[in-house]
């Protein structure tokens, strides 16, 4: 494709993108796709010989690939978590793929890793983490998560790895974290190396939070039995409730045992933008390491995840390897963004983040975070004041997590009702919600926080949620 090719289609695909966000509530908000459906349009062989996209790019972009998209941007997507919304960081992806730029080293590409450094200084700032603190973006929270783990297990064995590793330990290390953190804090203990039998899920409470005293023990029993206690991961907005792990008290049992503390904030972090949220983290400033995901709530397109530590020479220590093919003059000097994770080759994420940032101001972020806080206030207080629903988690922050309950039904009755109502919603395409499990029982996640949903998008929710759940009588047949 020649720069005038690139030129006329790019012209027509931005358009369309445009189009296509203007009038995204016309879709259903689930894609309405049945298995095998998109792939039966697709031809099964590659083509032979290229063809021009102008004819057939936007035609396919509607006929084959919408139906099959679940629109996240929708305002009344209220599943898993807010994702990917501002354009202001698309134009910021597309300038980072436009430019073909790797940023493995400083040197292949300056502007990555300055541009980098200072977007990722900017969040700092804007969340209220003190100069201890020097991050870098990752993809995901799960690759941060695993990174911590491994900085973790090497800091609390001296670095094995450059010895006989995991393998040549004599002592089992072994992990805490709630029984309610996110399946990929256990991924990234199991790949780590210390086997799920040294992985502690520790019980929560009625909030569905870590309990300090049974971590406290746990650690202690530990002990007792000659393992080596090593790290402690506190969930800040836990995945199926949002709850809040105490991150204070869990901060002096980590040091006054010496572990190893990562703060998982992957979807609540962004709340500490907010100078009145930033309680929910107290206890933050002795971490050794914490990673949150502006590609959920503040609206930063898919992937950017920032994960900052105290102590960047020894996340460096970990994570270098320096081949002679990969050094530079200026290695001395600067950051080599590729000694801080796990890939070498590095995309320019920080123009998606730097877009937003500019394009929004740290007000406009903050203005959009505290409407949907209230949001979710106005849904909770109609759950609590509305016979027969319950509200089974608090809510701090824009996720609320609902049952509802009609007298004279059993528990499995109302598990069964549960995923047939919610399911009913998804599959109507007028809004999409998760159900999930808690404590062993079904219940619905509404996570509210998509860029374009206001509050008359909230109240229409609530009265859909009202009609499926209390209008329709029990049906066996429910499926997800
Ligand atoms: C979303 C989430 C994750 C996983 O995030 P990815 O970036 O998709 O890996 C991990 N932990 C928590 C608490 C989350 O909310």
């Amino acid at each position: 494709m020649t720069p005038e090719e690139f030129r006329r289609i790019g012209h027509k695909l931005i358009d369309w993108i445009a189009d296509y966000r203007a009038r995204i509530d016309e879709f259903p908000v689930m894609s309405q796709s049945e298995p095998g459906s998109i792939r039966a349009s697709l031809p099964t062989t590659p083509p032979e010989v290229g063809e021009s996209l102008d004819a057939s790019l936007l035609e396919d972009l509607e006929h084959i690939i919408l139906p099959g998209v679940t629109h996240w941007n929708h305002p009344n997507f209220f599943a898993y978590f807010p994702s990917n919304a501002s354009l202001a960081s698309v134009l910021g992806d597309l300038l980072s793929t436009g430019l073909g730029a790797q940023g493995m080293s400083w040197q292949t590409s300056p502007a990555a890793t300055e541009l980098e450094e200072v977007v990722v200084d900017w969040l700092r700032q804007l969340v209220g983490l003190s100069e201890n603190f020097v991050g870098v973006i990752h993809d995901t929270a799960s690759t941060a998560n695993l990174v911590a783990l491994l900085c973790a297990r090497e800091r609390m064995t001296n670095y094995a790895q450059t010895r006989g590793g995991l393998q040549a330990e004599q002592t089992p290390l072994t992990v805490y974290t709630s029984s309610e953190s996110h399946s990929s804090v256990e991924k990234a203990a199991l790949l780590a190396g210390f086997g799920r039998v040294n992985v502690r899920a520790i019980e929560t409470d009625d909030e569905h939070a870590m309990r300090a005293d049974a971590l406290e023990s746990a650690i202690n029993s530990d002990r007792e039995s000659g393992l080596h206690p090593c790290a402690v991961v506190a969930t800040i907005g836990t995945t199926p409730t949002t709850a809040l792990d105490p991150l204070d008290k869990i901060a002096q049992i980590a040091r006054s045992h010496n572990l190893w503390l990562h703060v998982d904030a992957a979807l609540a972090g962004a709340a500490m933008i907010l100078p009145e949220c930033r309680y929910m983290w107290a206890g933050i400033e002795s971490a050794d390491s914490l990673v949150w995901n502006p590609h959920k709530w503040l609206g930063v397109a898919f992937d950017c995840s920032v994960y900052y530590v105290r102590d960047p020479q020894h996340l460096i220590r970990v994570m270098s390897t320096n081949p002679s093919y990969l050094q530079t003059g200026s290695d001395g000097q600067v950051k080599n963004f590729r000694d801080w994770g796990i890939p070498l080759g590095r995309r320019f994420r920080a123009l998606k983040l730097w877009l937003l940032i500019r394009s929004s101001g740290a007000e406009g972020l903050r203005d959009r975070l505290r409407r949907d806080l209230k949001n979710a206030q106005w849904l909770r207080e109609q759950v609590d004041t509305t016979p027969n629903w319950e509200r089974v988690a608090p809510v701090p922050l824009q996720t609320v997590c609902v049952r509802y309950v009609p007298p004279g039904m059993s528990p499995d009755e109302v598990d069964a009702h549960t995923l047939d109502w919610v399911s009913r919603i998804n599959r109507s395409g007028k809004a999409y919600l998760t159900p999930a499990k808690l404590k062993g029982r079904w219940m619905v996640r509404v996570s509210i926080g998509a860029e374009l949903t206001e509050h008359h998008h909230i109240e229409a929710l609530w009265l859909l949620m009202r009609q499926e759940a209390e209008r329709h009588s029990l049906r066996s047949d429910s499926k997800l």
